[in-house]
């Protein structure tokens, strides 16, 4: 972090040692403009005033910052005055003038003045680090209740290491920095909360994550366990997906902690300062200093925010952000103003197509939270439209379309496998304990997919209960031991519905590149193995010949 802190500060430095140049610039444009009273050069002033309030402002100048804004201020009003040039009242100007001083001596005195630090703790800015992130989840019995034994044993087949503790030990646990550890509370048939809610607060105070199982659901439970601090609340009788859910979602690190923003502004060095800044806080930035670039750079980039400054030279950002609004693709692309202005009117931007306008001197720390929070919504409103809902892997459109990607990516020596994976006579399952809980074994078998494979490997709910699997630079026989691996796994998962429980198998049918020209073809190879393989007696994995 210590590095960022140097690297910001020698941006600061570099603006301050730029002072005096804009101090002398400033003075040529204000002659100019009191020589000629020409309204062209007042609108130049303006944009310089504008843009040395936002990096004034940004690298923490702020008497400077604050008299560019009430000099740009007095020259907007004469600006915004109708008539010809010669029509403004000595009194306007004389009022100018004032202010034209006044920014010119705090400029003068910023520049001699020692460099301002950055009030923030950057060592707060920095996103949870991936490695100290652990799938272990604590399991802490209050009191009996109806078993779970059979839905946590189905965890532990995800790869979730669940260990049985005690509340009085876990207090005495110091969680290492950064980590997130997820602890089950089963309050078994329990109903008195009271004697809880102090160690609850606890461990909700040591950055647990603690989901609650309680006997029952009801509101007002649900009342004090979030003000014990809860992560969530569970039921009995608890369903396999319910807990996998809930579980996957507290294991999971900070959403979007990679979040891509691509920020357009003229200004080099101010975006450079937020550049280094926001890639401090675990962000990946690309700046464009020409907005004629931006389409190249949006399609090959993929931002999840576009950033863009309002006064550039070359088109505003208004108009950028309009002519982005012009392309259908992009309409999912969040569009945030950065800004120097206050005084914008923050409708008119909203009506060109952006969804929020952000200051040049917004403190770190909430520029990141709110960068965050807007790259989170936009990835979950994006995943919606690629994901299936019920089993959150990608659904029937979006599959084939990474399919065809993948394909026109493999090669020789990369070759792609393809897997189609069925369920076994799931339609006795649906007809024998309902279509809820067949619903759930699909449920699970998606998470056990989306664990067991590798990053790389892209998995899709091809249709009801079948699902298709790429594996990018993969041998059949390679995929083959990996799929049936999972094979295995599922087969010794146990589903609860009512009092019995019940397990199922799966089928998969594999065909690699090397075998086929087109991907037509490959499909066809790999769905004929997957009816070889419920030929050959269900529940094993062929590979297509
Ligand atoms: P096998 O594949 O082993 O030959 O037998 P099967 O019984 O699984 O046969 P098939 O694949 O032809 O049947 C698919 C059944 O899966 C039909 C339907 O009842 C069930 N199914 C399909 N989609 C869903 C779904 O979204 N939810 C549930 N619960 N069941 C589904
Ligand atoms: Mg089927
Ligand atoms: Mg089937």
């Amino acid at each position: 972090m210590t590095d960022v802190h140097a690297r910001l500060n020698s941006l600061r430095d570099a603006f301050k040692q730029r002072l005096p140049a804009l101090r002398a610039e400033l003075a040529d444009q204000w002659r100019r403009f009191t020589e000629t009273r020409h309204r062209d050069s007042l609108a130049a002033l303006h944009l310089t005033v504008h843009s040395l309030k936002g990096s004034s402002g940004t690298f923490g100048f702020h008497s400077t910052s604050e008299a560019a804004r009430q000099f740009e201020q007095g020259i907007r009003r004469l600006l915004d005055t109708a008539g010809d040039d010669t029509s403004w009242e000595p009194s306007q100007l004389d009022r100018l003038s004032g202010a034209y001083a006044r920014l010119n001596a705090a400029l003068k005195l910023d520049a001699s003045q020692s460099t301002p630090m950055a009030s923030d703790d950057l060592n707060a800015l920095a996103p949870a680090r991936a490695e100290e992130w652990t799938r272990a989840l604590y399991y802490v019995q209050v009191q009996e209740g109806s078993k779970i034994e059979t839905l946590l044993g189905n965890l532990e087949a995800l790869g979730i290491q669940v260990i049985n503790d005690s509340l009085a030990s876990l207090l005495l646990l110091e969680p290492e920095p950064g980590a997130l550890p997820v602890v089950i509370v089963d309050l078994g048939d329990e109903t008195s909360l009271r004697t809880l809610v102090g160690p609850l607060k606890l461990l909700a105070r040591r950055c647990f994550r603690v989901l609650v199982l309680t006997p029952k659901a009801d509101f007002a439970t649900d009342l004090t366990l979030l003000r014990a601090g809860a992560f969530a609340s569970l039921s009995r009788p608890l369903s396999n997906d319910e807990l996998t859910r809930s579980v996957m979602r507290a294991l999971d690190p900070e959403p979007a902690i990679a979040c891509r923003i691509l920020m357009v502004d003229d200004q080099s060095d101010v975006a450079a300062y937020f550049q280094t800044l926001l890639q401090a806080a675990g962000m990946t930035v690309k700046v464009v200093l020409d907005p004629g670039r931006i389409y190249d750079q949006i399609d090959r980039f993929d931002p999840d925010i576009l950033l863009l400054d309002i006064n550039m030279p070359m088109a505003s950002g208004t108009e950028v952000a309009r002519v982005v609004r012009l392309h259908d693709r992009y309409l999912a692309l969040p569009i945030l103003f950065l800004t120097g202005e206050e005084s914008v009117e923050r409708t008119n931007l909203i009506d060109v197509g952006s969804d929020d306008i952000l200051s040049k001197s917004i403190d770190p720390s909430s520029l990141i939270s709110q960068l965050r929070t807007r790259a989170f919504r936009a990835r979950q409103i994006r995943a919606k439209m690629t994901v299936d809902a019920l089993s959150g892997l990608y659904n029937h459109g979006h599959i084939q379309h990474l399919a065809k990607q993948s394909f026109d990516q493999a090669s020789a020596s990369r070759p792609l496998s393809m897997a189609m994976i069925d369920l076994d006579r799931f339609k006795q399952v649906n007809d024998a304990w309902g279509h809820d809980v067949g619903d759930q074994v699909i449920t699970e078998l998606s998470q056990l997919l989306r664990l067991r494979l590798r990053s790389a490997d892209l998995v899709g709910r091809y249709g009801g209960e079948e699902f298709m699997v790429l594996m990018p630079a993969t041998q059949a026989e390679v995929a083959a031991r990996v799929l049936d691996e999972v094979r295995v796994t599922f087969s010794q998962m146990v589903f609860n519905a009512g009092d019995t429980s019940f397990q199922v198998t799966l089928s998969a049918g594999l065909c690699d590149t090397a075998l086929v020209d087109t991907l037509e073809k490959q499909f066809k190879k790999a769905d004929e193995a997957l009816y070889q393989a419920k030929k050959n007696g269900r529940n094993r994995v062929e590979i297509a010949r």
